[in-house]
């Protein structure tokens, strides 16, 4: 293993654009392939979920690279969760007794366009966007492109690839598909699926609700929660069933049943949602799911980090925090000049139990935060009025 060798990697997301950045401050020769245009140049949404609770764990990455201070002024502290009931009623349940203890909300595009400065920055760095990885050749370390611009084929050989090609990872497939070692592999879909919507600025380009928390309005059965963003609105997310109960996004099919189903449940969201219809018919409905898979590694050749080797449903806000924490844990491991092969199976033998560990909390959460939480949170401010 020198530093001359040649590292591809596979997918310029938070964590691909992390780990390039680190890779590259180490003095590795780093290529990175996107399959999608450059984010700071052409206007695409950032991919899944606009913003993100980015925790300490995120933070600790950025301290890793020297970005600490410059992802200061992305972030909005949310110091704890804000509870709307039915009625609109609401209470703010802090995460922590501790001011100082607080999660952050940050734009996924502002962040990933920071990485991608950074990295770029380094001169042995180099990243092509447009690039959709098709397959990778993980015996023989060379990755099969399709280039978009172009509408041809390239192949690029490397010493490793790294594949942080998100949950549909070309990379994991190959291992699945190539069926040359024991690979095992696990997708489990919740019956739930999101859909994103907003709530614009007010019209003096403040918050139309609490600006420093996390608001959820649990309904037992399905929920909305809304982040906010540095502009004066905040994302909404609405997690329902496609196909169970009365209201699910199989049968939210007109506008009459959308408006009913937000009057009924999420009366004061609504009133703060005056383009709710617009979003609710032009956005896309998404599915949640678990991937878990073993090993991520193939010889010391190729490594899935991210969510290419473990994503987990968002109801802990750790998907990106735990991404970003699998560069932290590899990079201790780049210290001690071992063979890649070496190091890819101390990082995934560590690493893996705090994945799968999260990716079940993940799962509780679920349950937690749609119905636990506000029953439980409205009772006791209940019980108090009443004492
Ligand atoms: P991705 O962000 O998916 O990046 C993968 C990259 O690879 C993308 O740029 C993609 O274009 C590229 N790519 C894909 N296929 C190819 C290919 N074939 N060839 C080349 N490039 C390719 N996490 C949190 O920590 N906090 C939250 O609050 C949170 N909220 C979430 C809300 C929702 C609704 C969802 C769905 C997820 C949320 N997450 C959250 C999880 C978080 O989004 C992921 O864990 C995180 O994006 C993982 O980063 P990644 O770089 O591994 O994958």
């Amino acid at each position: 293993m020198t530093k001359k060798e040649n590292i591809l990697i596979v997918g310029a997301g938070l964590c691909g654009s992390l780990l390039a950045l680190r890779l590259g401050q180490r003095g590795y020769n780093i290529t990175v392939y996107e399959k999608r245009p450059d984010l700071r140049k052409v206007d695409i949404s950032a991919g899944r979920s606009i913003n993100l609770a980015f925790s300490d764990r995120g933070i600790k990455a950025m301290k890793l690279v020297g970005l600490e201070e410059k992802v200061k002024p992305l972030c909005i502290p949310m110091n704890g969760r804000m509870l709307h009931d039915v009625e609109g009623n609401t209470v703010l349940a802090p995460y922590s007794g501790r001011e100082h203890e607080y999660i952050n909300s940050i734009s996924r595009g502002d962040l990933n366009a920071l990485l991608l400065d950074e990295a770029e920055a380094l001169p042995n760095v180099t990243i092509y966007f447009n690039h959709k990885s098709t397959e990778v050749d993980f015996e023989n370390c060379i990755a099969h492109f399709y280039q978009y611009e172009t509408k041809s084929e390239v192949s690029k050989k490397a010493d490793v690839i790294f594949g942080t090609d998100g949950a549909g990872s070309s990379l994991r497939k190959s291992y699945y598909l190539g069926k040359k070692f024991l690979f095992s592999f696990s997708q489990d879909y919740l019956t739930h699926g999101y859909k994103e919507l907003s709530i614009l600025p007010a019209q003096n380009g403040g918050y139309k609700a609490f600006k420093n928390a996390l608001h959820i309005w649990g309904r037992g059965d399905f929920m909305l929660i809304a982040l906010p963003n540095l502009d004066g609105s905040f994302t909404v997310t609405l997690f329902l069933s496609y196909a169970e109960g009365e209201y699910n996004f199989n049968n939210l099919t007109t506008n009459e049943k959308v408006l009913k189903f937000f009057t009924t449940y999420f009366k004061d969201a609504l009133e703060l949602m005056p383009n709710l219809i617009d979003d609710f018919f032009e956005n896309p409905t998404s599915p949640l799911g678990t991937v878990k898979c073993s090993p991520w590694h193939y010889k010391g050749k190729t490594l899935l980090l991210g969510d290419s080797a473990h994503a987990i449903v968002p109801f802990y806000g750790q998907g990106m925090n735990a991404s970003f924490e699998d560069v932290v844990e590899f990079d201790k491991y780049l210290d001690d000049s071992k063979d890649w092969e070496t190091i890819f199976k101390s990082f995934e033998k560590s690493r893996k139990i705090d994945t799968d560990a999260i990716a079940d909390l993940a799962i509780d959460n679920f349950h937690e935060m749609k119905g636990h939480v506000n029953n439980a949170i409205f009772r006791e401010k209940r019980n108090l009025e009443m004492a």
